[in-house]
């Protein structure tokens, strides 16, 4: 599509945009009397209006049932996160029983890990993306060490090329052929938090599986947001959170994915909770723990309802947009903001906003990265909250943002390029 800089324009394809409706089922941040230009549903998305409704529905039900919400016909709180599972499993490309709400994020990296991080004295290395998520970095350095190992000699933390900001999949597969029989696990971000950059999942899967190597994906920036096939890609495990582009809630539930092969293998060992119990048997309260078949067997403490209460909210939401629908508007948004910002830089002259985020839509979600060129980049990205855009900063002079189809418009994407060009 040929764009133009001009709000006539951004105008005109918020009107085409089959999805505009969806905006209006969000809580929008007012800045000097207006909607706030929010760029920051990669770090917490906006509320959406049935959230309240969501949670006031269990608040209800609770003073109404107490404990026999649980089980009591209509409330059913025991059943409540079944049907989510349908909601995550369309999200993520897997089957329902693969998947689950339950905990939060950091909690789940080190429950996965404890069923699929199996070290050997000969294989006891993981693979990471240099540059992750610190909570992730942290996540695995103990998980090695807990298994007695040294995270500088056991962590291979794969980084760009020298003088580029990008991971190339064929260095990715290279490092994996060269570590093919000390490599016991891959766990790497779907999409690079920082970079934006989105991993080719599938095609690192399958070259890691031929070599019997364990796979897993931190999803936090990719659930939601870029197209999942988990369960076809033959993905060991995942988990991410909910809070991001899933519109649950500060600190709402995490989720995981469990592959089906998994399933019945005996040597999986797991750290146990009687919310993973066979849900049939769980409350005659036996003495041996009998894991559920699927990712709830993964589960260790009661559901959080009223989190999973603001979860069903934003999944509904999903549900009916779907995320097909939402992913054709995310590329065509994102590609807009790309434009916009490289007006910018025309404007400018040179080039003072840098997008490092790949330019191919097949290896990002919604986010771009940019490193500011500006001498002074903190007060760039200052100004733009004083003038009512919501984006974020990384230290030394990283920003982004995230322009996220439920709830962001064209136009939203064109008043930031107005503001971001009063800083040239
Ligand atoms: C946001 C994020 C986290 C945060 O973890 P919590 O346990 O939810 O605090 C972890 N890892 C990645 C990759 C993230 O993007």
């Amino acid at each position: 599509m040929n764009f133009e800089n001009t709000l006539s324009f951004a105008q005109d394809l918020d009107r085409q945009d089959k999805l505009s409706l969806f905006r209006n089922e969000f809580l929008i941040p007012q800045h000097n009397g207006k909607d706030i230009i929010y760029l920051c549903g990669n770090s917490l998305g906006l509320q959406p209006k049935s959230t309240k409704k969501q949670i006031e529905i269990l608040l209800n039900q609770w003073e109404n049932h107490a404990v026999e919400g649980w089980f009591t016909k209509g409330v059913e709180w025991m059943h409540f996160h079944e049907s989510m599972q349908h909601s995550l499993a369309k999200i993520c490309g897997a089957k329902p029983s693969e998947v689950t709400p339950m905990n939060n994020l950091t909690v789940n990296l080190h429950l996965m890990m404890v069923s699929f991080y199996k070290p050997t004295a000969k294989r006891h290395k993981i693979l990471m993306e240099a540059r992750a998520f610190p909570s992730d970095q942290y996540a695995i350095d103990s998980q090695v060490q807990f298994h007695g190992y040294q995270p500088e000699e056991a962590v291979i933390e794969l980084g760009p090329n020298e003088g580029e900001n990008l991971l190339r999949t064929e260095d990715i597969l290279a490092t994996i052929d060269k570590h093919k029989d000390e490599l016991a696990l891959i766990l790497m971000g779907g999409i690079n938090y920082l970079s934006g950059q989105l991993f080719d999942m599938e095609t690192i899967t399958k070259h890691a599986k031929q070599y019997g190597i364990t796979v897993g994906f931190d999803l936090a920036h990719a659930m939601g947001n870029a197209p999942l096939k988990l369960h076809d890609w033959g993905v060991d495990f995942a988990m991410w959170c909910s809070y991001k582009y899933m519109n649950s809630s500060p600190g709402g539930i995490s989720g995981i994915f469990v592959h089906e092969n998994n399933y019945a293998n005996k040597e999986l060992q797991r750290f146990a909770g009687w919310w993973g119990y066979e849900k049939e048997t769980r409350f005659l309260m036996t003495r041996k723990f009998k894991p559920e078949q699927g990712a709830e067997g993964w589960q260790v403490s009661t559901s959080q309802m009223l989190l999973l209460a603001a979860h069903k909210a934003s999944l509904d939401i999903f549900d009916r947009a779907g995320f097909e629908n939402l992913r054709a508007k995310s590329e065509l948004l994102t590609a807009y903001l790309e434009f916009i910002i490289d007006g910018v830089n025309q404007k400018a002259g040179k080039l003072l906003y840098e997008i490092v985020t790949p330019r191919d839509k097949k290896q990002r979600g919604c986010q771009l990265s940019i490193i500011a060129h500006h001498p002074e980049p903190k007060k760039v990205f200052e100004k733009l909250t004083e003038n009512g855009v919501i984006g974020d900063w990384r230290e030394p002079n990283v920003m982004r943002f995230a322009p996220v189809p439920l709830y962001n418009t064209f136009e939203d994407v064109y008043r930031f390029g107005e503001i971001l060009a009063l800083n040239c």
